[in-house]
């Protein structure tokens, strides 16, 4: 059985639509495949109908959360996706993007840069507006050569002259929502230190306190020795350890299935989440 509980669609940053990425699951081998978009849940109803059959879909999302300072992402499966506390955080999440856009406009205004709404909204087209869409306005004006040169501390990297903070979730309002919500929580690449600071073991050890119930060990940005260290902290806690592609289609190189999740870890999570179930495939509706 090939489990792989981490998969983005065009719902989120994903380069496959949510039929797509159901179809490419099961061509891929998978017996089970989780679509867990960045805040969001509206690929569900497209991969439901797609659903090849021999395929299972697991329900689920990647939370943004931060603690101390420090960016994470918080896998939820399973949870009920009407619940209305944790619904309405998801949109808070999302509905912040315009907002802070339009923040770091202004504030590249009073440094003098012409960058006007009407240009980072034609740039991000159907995207969702974002941070990279603001730096490749900069590359247009001539203020900076390339988009990498946007994220310095004299523009747009965080706290630098421009930036303005995004609202993310505290990690542990996320489990007590996602629990709340019948869902279960699987901290995602705790170890991946590439994308920044990481979030320290005792943090770690007190969300495991709070109701954390695993962390994803198997993943492409953890090395051997990550993966060794998270799998011996993931014993000292009793915490669940999954394995899973985070596949973005053609966004990134990694392939479906790449990495998977052990049939009785799935079996445990399965047993634990209350609020959805798992979705047997039918052959397409
Ligand atoms: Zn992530
Ligand atoms: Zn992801």
């Amino acid at each position: 059985m090939r489990i792989d509980l981490h998969c983005h669609s065009t719902a989120s940053d994903g380069t496959d639509t949510p039929a797509e990425l159901v179809r490419n699951a099961a061509a891929a081998g998978l017996d089970v495949v989780a679509l867990t978009d960045h805040d969001t849940t509206r690929g569900y109803a497209e991969a439901v109908a797609a659903l090849p059959e021999g395929l299972t879909l697991v329900t689920g999302a990647e939370l943004s959360c931060r603690v101390d300072g420090v960016s994470m992402h918080m896998l939820a499966y399973l949870f009920d996706p009407e619940e209305p506390d944790l619904l309405a955080e998801r949109e808070l999440v999302r509905d912040d993007r315009v907002p802070r856009a339009h923040g770091m406009i202004a504030k590249l205004n009073g440094l003098g840069v012409p960058v006007t709404w009407e240009q980072v909204a034609r740039i991000a087209g159907d995207g969702s507006v974002g941070r990279p869409h603001v730096a490749s306005a900069l590359v247009e004006l001539g203020v900076v050569p390339t988009v990498s040169d946007a994220f310095t501390q004299e523009w747009l990297a965080d706290g630098g002259r421009a930036y303005v903070e995004k609202h993310e979730t505290d990690p542990f309002e996320a489990i007590r929502l996602v629990k709340q919500a019948g869902g279960v929580c699987v901290f995602a690449h705790p170890g991946a230190s590439k994308r920044g600071r990481t979030v320290p073991e005792s943090a770690i050890a007190e969300m495991a306190a709070a109701g954390l119930d695993g962390i994803e060990v198997d993943h492409m940005d953890h090395d051997e020795d990550t993966r060794a260290r998270l799998r011996g902290l993931a014993g000292e806690l009793g915490l669940l350890v999954t394995g899973s592609s985070d596949y973005h289609g053609s966004r990134k190189t990694v392939l479906l299935g790449e990495y998977t999740t052990d049939p009785e870890v799935y079996g445990e999570i399965t047993r634990r989440a209350t609020g959805a179930f798992p979705v047997p495939g039918t052959g397409g509706a």
